[in-house]
C-alpha cells in the first residue's frame, strides 16, 4: 500500500529546553536596586541554582559584572517617575533600556540579544500546531475546522470518494493524537 504524507513538508524548529530564557541567569536591575546593590561602591555575588556565580561591583554611572572569566560594563540608566526613580540598565550589545540582563554562553545582553524566549511563549506550541494541521486537513474535504466536529458526507465519484477516505483516515489519526495529549496535559 502507498504511504501519502500529509501538509506542506516543512517543519517548524522545536525550541529547545536551553534556549529558554528561564533556563539562564538573570539579573534584575530593580531587585538589585531594591537590596542597594545599585549604590556606588556597593559588590553583590549572585549564586544560581545551576551554579554561576557572578559579582556585581556598582560605580556611581555603570554596573561591573564579573563571573569566572569575563567582565563586563553595563551603564545604569535610572529613569525619574515623578517622585521615584525607577532603576534601569542600558543593554551592552544593542544600547537598549532594560530591567533584566540573561546570560547565554557566559555574556550577559538583553532579552533580544541573548537569542533565548520565555517558555510561555513555546509550551503550547505543540498542541497549537496540531490543531493548525487537522484544520487544514478537515479544509481539504471541505469540513468544520474544529477537532471532532462532524465531516460532510462522503462523495459518490470514485476518485473524490478516494481521497475523502484518505483524508478523513487522517484526521481521524491526529485527533486521537490530540485527544491523547489533552488527556495527559490535565493530568499534571
Ligand atoms: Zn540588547
Amino acid at each position: 500500500m502507498r504511504t501519502r504524507k500529509f501538509g506542506s513538508g516543512r517543519r517548524r524548529e522545536v525550541w529547545p529546553d536551553h534556549r529558554l530564557i528561564e533556563r539562564h541567569p538573570r539579573v534584575c536591575v530593580l531587585a538589585l536596586a531594591r537590596d542597594g546593590g545599585t549604590v556606588a561602591g556597593v559588590v553583590t555575588t549572585l549564586r544560581w541554582t545551576n551554579g554561576f556565580v557572578a559579582t556585581i561591583r556598582a560605580e556611581p554611572t555603570r554596573l561591573i559584572i564579573e563571573t569566572a572569566d569575563r567582565r563586563q560594563m553595563v551603564a545604569l540608566d535610572p529613569k525619574r517617575c515623578g517622585f521615584l526613580v525607577r532603576a534601569g540598565m542600558l543593554c551592552p550589545a544593542c544600547s537598549r533600556r532594560c530591567v533584566h540582563l540573561i546570560e547565554n554562553g557566559g555574556i550577559f545582553s538583553c532579552r533580544l540579544c541573548c537569542g533565548l524566549d520565555h517558555s510561555s511563549r513555546h509550551v503550547h506550541r505543540r498542541r497549537w500546531s496540531a490543531l493548525g494541521r487537522i484544520a487544514k486537513l478537515r479544509g481539504k474535504i471541505k469540513a468544520d475546522p474544529s477537532p471532532l466536529s462532524p465531516l460532510p458526507p462522503r462523495p459518490r465519484w470514485n476518485t473524490a470518494a478516494a481521497k475523502y477516505d484518505r483524508v478523513a483516515a487522517e484526521i481521524e489519526r491526529q485527533e486521537a493524537i490530540l485527544i491523547g495529549r489533552g488527556s495527559q496535559w490535565t493530568k499534571s
